[in-house]
């Protein structure tokens, strides 16, 4: 498949980058930084801009320095970062599942925060997807998935945002009305096509993790198609704190390729604050948190065995996380 026709911009600042974004916003764009998802939905003609701005060439935004991490630095280099190796595990685990190793070298933090939602009737070839008639998130105006619901359900498909909720992360934008900060929680809507309240406008710059992050347990379990190369189907992070005795502290299990966004369980998690771990406390926590988790019927595997495996990762992960 080749790439569509496009005005490909290389600025070398933020600023040069928001001001291009002006220029050519009424012609429509959309940023562009390893483009391992971007230029696939190109590809398949899905929602197709005729600007490319690349963040390539950006310098600011290309190193980690203490807890702040550039949103240009790539999965490959988090994975290698000692600072990140030693004090926030999970996110390592989260970020060196993501695709294969050549697509890591390339891929972005800032990017994969940002993927698009997936579904099975949109990340098709544009003669598959017409072939159904094509749906609301590309050229139609019919969900097929639940074709009575009024916005999509598109299934979020980041490995490194739902870890970066469990922390709490935060996400600092710029863009043409100046700079703002972003609890990672806050970031995300439940509709399929918008995914975030990001302004058009707005550049990831960085991403921040609270030094909180190096007091807490994180982990991060995935399950996909083929382990080598492919997106969640569901994914479990989980970020927890035990005191000496082994009681609950803190704890956030957070949720990946179940919903339209990372799924926070806190009103579960938060019921068990107090407890002991125990195996039996996982067991109870894994099966509450699998029995409010409602995938939708738009990946290759059935919703059913998704929800199991909901149960199966969470009991996996925090009997690693806490040796039991
Ligand atoms: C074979 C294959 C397997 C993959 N498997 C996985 C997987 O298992 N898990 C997973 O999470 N992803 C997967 N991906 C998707 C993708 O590789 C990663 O999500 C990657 O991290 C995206 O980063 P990028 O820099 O390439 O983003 P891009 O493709 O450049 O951009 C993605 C989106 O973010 C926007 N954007 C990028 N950077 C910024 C920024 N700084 N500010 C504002 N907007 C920005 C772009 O406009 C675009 O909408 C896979 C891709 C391929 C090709
Ligand atoms: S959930 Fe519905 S609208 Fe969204 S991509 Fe899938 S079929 Fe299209």
């Amino acid at each position: 498949m080749i790439l569509p026709p496009f005005e490909l911009h290389n600025p070398n600042s933020i600023k040069e980058a928001i001001e291009i974004s002006q220029k050519v916003k009424n012609e429509g764009f959309d940023y562009v930084s390893g483009g391992t998802d971007l230029l696939q939905n190109y590809k398949n003609r899905l929602n197709v801009k005729p600007h490319l701005i690349s963040l390539k060439n950006i310098k600011e935004t290309t190193s980690i320095k203490d807890f702040n991490i550039g949103a240009m630095v790539t999965l490959d280099e988090i994975s290698k970062s000692k600072i990140l190796q030693s004090n926030f595990p999970g996110l390592i685990e989260a970020c060196s599942q993501v695709g294969s190793i050549l697509v890591r070298k390339t891929a972005t933090i800032g990017g994969n925060v940002l993927i698009d939602n997936r579904c099975y009737f949109y990340n098709q070839t544009p003669f598959w997807r017409t072939s159904l008639g094509s749906c609301l998130k590309a050229e139609a105006d019919e969900c097929r998935v639940i074709p009575q619901k009024e916005y999509c359900v598109a299934t979020f498909s980041s490995d490194s945002a739902p870890m970066l909720v469990a922390v709490d992360a935060k996400y600092e934008l710029e863009g043409k009305s100046g700079k703002r900060i972003v609890k990672s929680g806050d970031f995300y809507t439940h509709d399929g096509i918008k995914r975030n309240f990001k302004d058009e406008s707005e550049i990831i710059t960085r991403i921040k993790i609270p030094k909180r992050t190096m007091d807490l347990k994180t982990g991060y379990e995935k399950i996909r198609v083929r382990d080598t190369f492919d997106y969640p189907l569901v994914s479990v992070a989980a970020a927890l704190k035990t005191n000496k005795d082994k009681k609950i502290e803190d704890m956030n299990i957070v949720l990946g390729a179940i919903g339209t966004y990372p799924i926070i369980n806190k009103d579960t998690t938060n019921a068990f604050v107090g407890e002991k771990i125990s195996n039996s406390i996982i067991e109870e926590i894994s099966e509450k948190i699998q029995k409010k988790a409602q995938p939708y019927n738009n990946l290759t595997m059935p919703v059913s065995y998704r929800k199991k495996m909901v149960g199966v990762l969470c009991r996996r992960l925090l009997k690693r996380l806490t040796n039991s």
